[in-house]
């Protein structure tokens, strides 16, 4: 497809066109601030499309065995592995990360796709002989139907692939709305699959916003969502979505705290924090958004902190790739991070990197902000309270423990949490009473991988079963229980069925 400024396809029914709309969002390479594409905001007519075409591929999809629905998932990987730097290209390019990161965003994608491979074996059942004399019971999963996934504008590969290679894997059809900020990549990872095989109208992509996710959360022939995005929406899908008779899992967006003790390693402190807070230009779910130290560990930890801060090469990613941190999505999220940033600092706080002027005369458009530290943040600031999502470490200072854990436990959301210490008690104290989903020990980004769940709580995750590993199988499929019994002809007598 060339993109520039084009329309962004939908694909109903294996075609590509461009919808006629009323309105358009457009698709901005931030590093530059220029349009590359319009994201047709598509309506109900459009959805109703994709859903008609669920359904006409919907029970020969659902009877395709397993192994070659996993066939085609195999051929994909391999598609995938193909295009993967043209893919990573096209993340850096609308969303303005770096390559290496854009990498890492297609990697982690893969390997869901790696994983929804083993579907034959995913996809067992269990059985017990002899529940009671000559009776048996089994449970098999059979798909749950017609599935759709909402997506955000963070990880335009990772996340649309947390979603339709588990839902296709296990016998059902989708509909994939990417973010209308980031749609690109999603319509070349679906273009792959088509080219792998996978049948007309097994999986649909609609466009759009709020108009378009209501018809989806709506349609009384969609019976499951999956949505990935902030927690006052993430909340808004959960309800909505269950009100209409559907299973829903919704992720919303996190303050993930980073403790820090005095008997940390520093220097792994320090690389550790500096990529947890500004890797993605902090637009991570498991951003380490907040350094929160014990004791003496601020004043070891802050001197080589803002050195390695100040050391952060900001720049075009799309066109420079010796920039280690990109853009943030628009201008007006720009301001929006700039604005809480200037909030703590009326509030009390101490900005001690700042990001807020930084100057980039060659890119003049582009959505730049620094880097930035912002020190002696408390508890009831805005900035300690709003998820920030952007190149900003907070840091809050506790005497002890005890007291930073229940400052923690206090937040509404619950996605990651991580502590830098030598101290097996201090770990396992930690491990034990954060109330987060995700924990890391010496590691700053704890994402857990493929084969496991992305497993937020409290406004970070609305819903039971989280996205990804055998939760996401599980979220994908239902379970049917039979009981078996049969009777020796003639006698009413039972026998067992091997006889
Ligand atoms: P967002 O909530 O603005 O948008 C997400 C999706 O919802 C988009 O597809 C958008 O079109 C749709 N949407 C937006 N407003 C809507 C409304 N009022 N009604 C219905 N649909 C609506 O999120 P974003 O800005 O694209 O992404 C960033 C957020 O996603 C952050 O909060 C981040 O923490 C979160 N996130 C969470 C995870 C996780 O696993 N918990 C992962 C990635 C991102």
């Amino acid at each position: 497809m060339n993109a520039k400024t084009a329309g962004v396809p939908v694909f109903i029914n294996g075609e590509w066109f461009v919808p006629q709309t009323d309105s358009h969002t457009p698709v901005c390479d931030p590093s530059l601030g220029e349009v590359i594409a319009q994201t047709p905001m598509c309506g109900p007519d459009i959805v109703d499309q994709a859903v008609a075409a669920c359904d006409a591929a919907a029970l020969d999809w659902a009877e395709t065995p397993p192994v070659e629905r996993a066939r085609i998932l195999f051929r994909y990987k391999m598609l995938l592995e193909d295009h993967f730097e043209e893919l990573a290209q096209s993340v850096t390019r609308e969303h303005g990360k770096t390559l290496t990161e854009a990498r890492g965003d297609v990697r982690r994608g893969v390997e869901v796709v790696e994983y929804a491979c083993g579907a034959p074996e995913l996809l067992k059942g269990e059985s017990l002989e002899n529940i009671a004399r000559g009776i048996d019971c089994d449970v098999i999963k059979q798909p749950v139907g017609i599935c759709a996934g909402i997506c955000p504008y963070n990880f335009p590969a990772l996340v649309p692939m947390w979603m339709y290679p588990l839902a296709l894997a296990c016998g059902n059809t989708f509909i994939l709305k990417p973010s209308e900020k980031v749609p690109l990549t999603g319509v070349r990872l679906i273009e792959l699959l088509q080219e792998a095989g996978l049948p007309k109208g097994v999986l649909n992509i609609v466009h759009g916003g709020k108009a378009c996710v209501d018809a989806l959360l709506t349609h009384p022939k969609i019976r499951a969502i999956s949505f990935v995005g902030s927690s006052p929406v993430a909340k808004y899908i959960f309800e909505t979505g269950t009100q209409h008779g559907k299973r829903v899992q919704a992720a919303g967006g996190a303050k993930n705290y980073v403790f820090v003790m005095p008997d940390a390693d520093f220097k792994h402190s320090v690389t550790g924090l500096v990529d947890a807070a500004f890797g993605c230009a902090g637009q991570r779910c498991m951003a380490g958004s907040t350094a929160v130290t014990i004791g003496p560990a601020a004043d070891k930890l802050l001197p080589p902190l803002a050195e390695a801060v100040r050391a952060i090469k900001v720049g075009p990613t799309s066109c420079d790739p010796t920039a280690n941190m990109g853009p943030v999505i628009s201008a007006q999220h720009r301001e929006k991070v700039a604005g809480l940033i200037t909030s703590g600092e009326k509030e009390g706080a101490h900005v001690v990197v700042d990001g807020r002027h930084l100057k980039m005369p060659d890119y003049p458009k582009g959505f730049y902000l620094g880097p930035t530290i912002v020190d002696k943040v408390r508890a009831d600031m805005t900035i300690a309270k709003e998820e920030v999502f952007g190149p900003v470490l907070n840091v809050m200072r506790f005497e002890d423990l005890e007291s930073a854990i229940e400052m923690a436990n206090r937040t509404i959301f619950g996605n990651g949490a991580c502590i830098y210490t030598q101290s097996g008690k201090a770990a396992r104290e930690f491990r034990h009473r954060i109330k987060s989903g995700m924990v890391g020990i010496n590691v700053g980004v704890p994402a857990p991988l493929a084969y496991f769940p992305f497993s937020g709580w409290d406004h970070s995750f609305f819903g039971d079963l989280h996205l990804q590993g055998r939760e996401g199988i599980m979220f994908y499929t239902r379970q049917k229980v039979t009981t078996w019994r049969w009777f020796r002809q003639g006698e009413g007598d039972i026998w067992h069925k091997e006889k």
